[in-house]
């Protein structure tokens, strides 16, 4: 599942190679897939997109923008699989739920193996599209400092029973983090995933608060991570410090063998003794 770094990395790739292309076809639902949600039908798709021209992308939480000029923009989001760009149409993948065929002969598309949502709104109109719509600030957003974040986690765990990895994990209560992502900031933290947000003191909040910030930025700047593929094709260079590979491994601090737990709809590695 692309997390908010794999998707701003894919936007920038884009931004190097397809800016004033020319759609010659649009394309969606050429493989069934009953958990990919459309929001145009093909024909009305292939209409609307036809001869427009690709904008500069953007991502925000787990939502990829790529304006079509003029009036329109294309949102490919909570997408788990590929979006890869062709620099020959001819190698479009046979099982794919979104191609663009540009008039250059190139291409770009895309495919999932889990679900995803494909929409294609009026220009200005692409923050109403449901799950886009009252989004809120994401860590690379510069509203998203010290003082925003400690009355988030104040807010979610108000209740006393929000743990570390449901502010991370549930609710896009911080949008475009994942269960991925999330391993390793709780470990950079050094906080457990079912620790109460409620028994966070100031030192551990300022933790996990630069845990979340850095590891982001850490995974843009690797482009991505290794257990996902870029535009082009190629992992990022991101390897996780906690997945399935770590489990039993002694950890990277302290030693003590990296153990596996179910929690929150989803498994967690993490060192029973440094986060606690
Ligand atoms: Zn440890």
């Amino acid at each position: 599942m692309f997390e908010l770094p794999e998707l701003t990395v894919i936007a920038a790739q884009m931004n190097d190679v397809l800016p004033g292309l020319v759609v010659a076809a649009g394309t969606i639902g050429v493989s069934p897939h009953r958990f990919v949600w459309y929001d145009r039908e093909p024909e009305e798709f292939a209409a609307l997109t036809a001869g427009l021209r690709v904008g500069r992308a953007w991502a925000e939480g787990k939502w990829l923008f790529v304006p079509l000029e003029p009036g329109r923009v294309l949102l490919i989001g909570e997408w788990g699989g590929r979006i890869r760009y062709h620099a020959d149409a001819a190698d479009l993948p046979a099982k794919r739920h979104l191609d663009l065929t540009f008039t250059t002969g190139a291409a770009l598309s895309a495919t999932t193996q889990m679900w995803g949502g494909v929409h294609l709104v009026e220009a200005g109109r692409e923050r109403e599209v449901k799950y886009v719509k009252d989004m809120r600030p994401t860590p690379l957003d510069e509203r998203f400092d010290r003082a925003y974040f400690g009355e988030l986690v104040a807010a979610a765990g108000q209740d006393g029973r929000r743990s570390v990895k449901g502010l991370l994990t549930q609710e896009q209560l911080i949008p475009g983090l994942g269960n991925a992502i999330a391993q390793d900031i709780m470990a950079r933290a050094r906080l457990h995933p079912r620790r109460p947000l409620s028994t966070l003191d100031e030192v551990r909040l300022e933790g996990l608060y630069e845990a979340i910030t850095e590891t982001v930025r850490a995974v843009i700047a690797a482009g991505g991570r290794s257990d996902e593929r870029d535009l082009f094709g190629h992992p990022g260079g991101y390897a996780r410090l906690m997945d399935a590979r770590a489990v039993g491994r002694p950890c990277v601090t302290c030693g003590t063998p990296v153990e596996k737990i179910s929690y929150l709809g989803g498994a967690c590695y993490f060192c029973p003794a440094c986060q606690t």
